[in-house]
């Protein structure tokens, strides 16, 4: 080997490794998650707080790589590539066969997470998403405005690292548990300053066979850009997901 190609092949060597330092996973030895993140409809800036937003949480250290689509029509085909859906859609998912896959592929103890819209008593022709997946859901919510949100379970993975007690602006949904529904388990609730009354904010929906978790927050930049917000999407994605 001539002096110059050995240099070369050293350079090489030293870029790969160079390379392969700076791209290891947040969770070693586990392969990023696989999410398609669906948005769309009314009221939010889905392009900016979930496609841009959320999706940079949730690669940031290659915990997960995430497909983002404002178009519901497009899960059927993608469904069978993915770990986890998260559904932060404010419109309908229409079509018979998508239900379907959406719910074999809970069935088969796949991960779902359940963003902000996607817990409103929206579609009235689909009672099995409110009653089975979401363990209930929310017909109204206090006008957007400051609130706290409370851990009641600091040992559950989905509230690890997250502070016992923070403060934010978002809209308080009135969560509401379907008694003949799937039970839920609270792990946080928000309280609003100007009632008494408290509500689920983070939850698991005892599914059978799914993983399914739910969070009622999500409006805009208050909520998405905060650390406790953050860290509690990066973990219910890596439970949902089985990690
Ligand atoms: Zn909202």
């Amino acid at each position: 080997m001539t002096n110059s190609i050995f240099r070369t092949f050293l350079t090489l060597l030293l870029l790969i490794a160079v390379t392969s330092a700076h791209a290891g996973p947040a969770n070693p030895g586990k392969k990023a998650i696989r999410v398609l993140l669906v948005g769309g409809g009314s009221s939010h800036d889905f392009d900016k707080w979930y496609k841009g937003a959320d999706v940079e949480t949730l690669q940031k250290d290659g915990l997960a790589t995430v497909e983002y689509t404002s178009d519901p029509t497009t899960i059927l085909a993608k469904i069978k590539d993915i770990d986890v859906l998260l559904l932060a859609n404010n419109q309908p998912i229409a079509d018979d066969a998508t239900r379907k896959a959406i719910f074999a592929f809970v069935d088969a103890g796949k991960g779902l997470v359940l963003a902000h819209p996607a817990l409103w008593y929206n579609w009235k022709d689909w009672p099995e998403y409110n009653q089975k997946l979401v363990g209930g859901g929310s017909k109204g919510h206090d006008k957007y405005g400051p609130f706290d949100v409370t851990i009641t379970n600091k040992k559950h993975p989905v509230t690890k690292n997250v502070p016992e007690t923070f403060h934010l602006d978002d809209e308080l949904y009135y969560q509401i548990p379907d008694e003949s529904g799937s039970p839920i388990e609270v792990l946080a609730t928000a309280k609003a300053a100007t009632s008494d009354k408290v509500f689920p904010s983070i939850f698991i929906v005892k599914y059978p066979k799914g993983r399914v978790v739910g969070i009622a927050l999500g409006h805009d930049a208050a909520s998405h850009t905060i650390a406790p917000y953050q860290t509690i999407l990066r973990n219910a994605i890596s439970w949902a997901a089985g990690h």
